[in-house]
């Protein structure tokens, strides 16, 4: 399933952590703090705590 950005309605890569293209991130954040959030996200992603486990219940959550 194709992600397009939130903003402009540009498709923005299925790989992508975030959800709007580079162009809107550096426009709304500026290139710096863009870059530093895609970073922090792809580490979360990495780590597989963007996608799982966010959404559990505190009395359920893993260890
Ligand atoms: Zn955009």
């Amino acid at each position: 399933m194709a992600k397009k950005c939130i903003y402009c309605k540009t498709d923005v890569s299925e790989e992508s952590v975030i959800d709007f293209c580079k162009r809107c991130g550096i426009g709304v954040w500026g290139e710096k703090m863009f870059n530093t959030i895609v970073e922090s996200m792809e580490k979360s992603r990495a780590a597989g705590d963007l996608f799982q486990g966010s959404v559990s219940e505190p009395s359920a959550r893993r260890a």
